[in-house]
């Protein structure tokens, strides 16, 4: 049967709706079916307070803080909450199984906490590695950023490449910048630069691969250039 092994044999979305129809989806949180997490889970999420996603310091609409400035190129990195328990929980859905729902649901919780704050932004999402992206058949990165994009009525603008590095777990974070330096190109030759950009990825540890993709795009002339992430590991990453 597929079931003993969907994904050499079924294409992951194909499988997703087959998956859906044989079991529709129940709250991961409380078993309510109709969706992923349903409306009362998802108001039990705890957002992170505004601060700083570097030091943590506290500062108005998640700005990155004036010490931090001088060796970022992101002004803002708004975070959801931290990559634990739920939230966690969805976004490895997101990432292994039924990839369509749960970005759905990770984009309405981004919309719920800042579409107020981003209606000025073109949306770009940070590509995952080709190698992680070939195994799943999917950038999960992607879709959140897509749906978010059109949820909220912006532009999306997918025009960052990625090309492959040599991934070291457990690296600090300026090796994790060391290896990423130059990972990251810029497709399209009229490209809006006037427009602040919004970087969307999944899950922040290092903080190394958007301040990449932000140094990047700012060396190609993009005035400002912010991040949107749905979740952080625990704040002790940065202290290396
Ligand atoms: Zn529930
Ligand atoms: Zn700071």
């Amino acid at each position: 049967m597929f079931v003993l092994n969907p994904a050499g044999i079924l294409p992951g979305m194909l499988f997703e709706q087959i998956l859906y129809m044989l079991a529709p989806h129940e709250c991961m949180a409380c078993a309510a079916e109709g969706n992923l997490l349903c409306v009362a889970c998802r108001n039990d999420l705890i957002p992170i307070e505004s601060s700083c996603y570097s030091c943590h310091c506290a500062t108005s609409s998640f700005a990155v803080c004036s010490v931090c400035r001088r060796a970022s190129s992101l002004e803002s990195v708004r975070v959801l909450g931290w990559y634990q328990g739920l939230l966690k929980d969805l976004i490895n859905r997101v990432k292994f199984e039924r990839a369509q729902a749960g970005a759905d649901v990770l984009a309405d919780l981004l919309l719920k906490s800042f579409s107020g704050e981003t209606h000025n932004f073109q949306i770009v999402p940070i590509p995952t590695t080709p190698r992680r992206q070939r195994q799943r058949g999917y950038d999960q990165a992607k879709l959140i950023a897509k749906r978010y994009a059109k949820k909220a009525q912006l532009p999306y603008r997918d025009i960052l490449q990625r090309s492959g590095t040599r991934r070291q777990l457990g690296a600090s974070r300026q090796e994790r910048l060391r290896q990423l330096q130059g990972v990251f190109s810029v497709r399209g030759r009229k490209n809006d630069l006037m427009t602040p950009v919004l970087l969307v990825d999944d899950v922040v540890t290092t903080g190394a691969t958007i301040e990449e993709a932000a140094h990047t795009l700012r060396a190609r002339g993009f005035h400002r250039v912010s991040a949107l992430l749905v979740a952080q590991t625990k704040p002790l990453d940065f202290l290396q």
